[in-house]
């Protein structure tokens, strides 16, 4: 089914470092799952986007705004962030887990975070978790605005912990950042195309329609296999 786009061109923010989701390639291009769903679904169904790639809170706040029409950044459905965006068919299961540096033995649980610093990205479901955690734990929390930042911060240990989506502490792991992930992850949390609650419902219409196209054709399978090894 083709649905007709009502705009030229649709603005979609992004965060601007989520590998292997969205981030710069060695031509200091922006690759990865949700920059190439985005774009084959705009193909498929003749409609011109152009990406704004600002960080996840600007991207939020852009919706919010309606600077941007739709936000493509990894970004998991929640009850919360439902009463303000309609969210697409989820095109990937995720979840939340702590980091720490390959060599620290010191935490294996949450309760080893007493007294420690944990950072995070600000507006993230990980700073959502960590805040409701913060007492029961005792932990600090070090907020940044970008995941260069969070994970320099826990190299030169300016934190001790950090909390972010696995399949994105796993990909800096396989990209050689010398982490450990010593307690299970927070399961749950799927990723989803979003558009300010009410608007550009076509929009939403016609990324739901590519993707299960993309789906069908096997292309979905084969954006992942490109960035993820095991499809995990
Ligand atoms: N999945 C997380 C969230 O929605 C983090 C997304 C991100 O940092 N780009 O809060």
């Amino acid at each position: 089914k083709k649905i007709t786009p009502l705009k030229d061109q649709y603005i979609i923010a992004s965060d601007s470092a989520f590998a292997p989701f969205e981030f710069k390639n060695e031509d200091n291009e922006y690759v990865g799952i949700d920059v190439d769903l985005m774009k084959k679904a705009a193909e498929l169904q003749g409609f011109n986007i152009d990406f704004n790639f600002i960080g996840f809170s600007a991207a939020v706040q852009a919706l919010q705004g309606q600077q941007a029409d739709g936000m493509i950044a990894g970004m998991t459905v929640t009850d919360e962030r439902k009463k303000e965006f309609d969210f697409s068919t989820p095109y990937f299961e995720s979840g939340i887990q702590i980091a720490v540096k390959k060599d620290n033995k010191d935490i294996k649980s949450y309760e080893d975070l007493k007294g420690k610093k944990v950072g995070v990205k600000v507006g993230t479901e990980s700073a959502d978790f960590l805040e409701a955690n913060k007492d029961k734990y005792g932990y600090t929390i070090k907020s940044y605005d970008a995941a260069d930042q969070l994970y320099e911060a826990v190299k030169v240990g300016a934190v001790d912990a950090i909390m972010d989506d696995y399949p994105v502490i796993g990909y800096s792991i396989s990209q050689g950042q010398e982490l450990a992930t010593p307690i299970a992850r927070e399961s749950g949390g799927e990723y989803a195309f979003a558009v300010k609650k009410g608007q550009n419902q076509e929009l939403l219409q016609m990324f739901n329609e590519a993707l299960t196209q993309m789906k069908q054709s096997g292309e979905y399978d084969k954006i992942i296999a490109t960035y993820i090894a095991d499809g995990k």
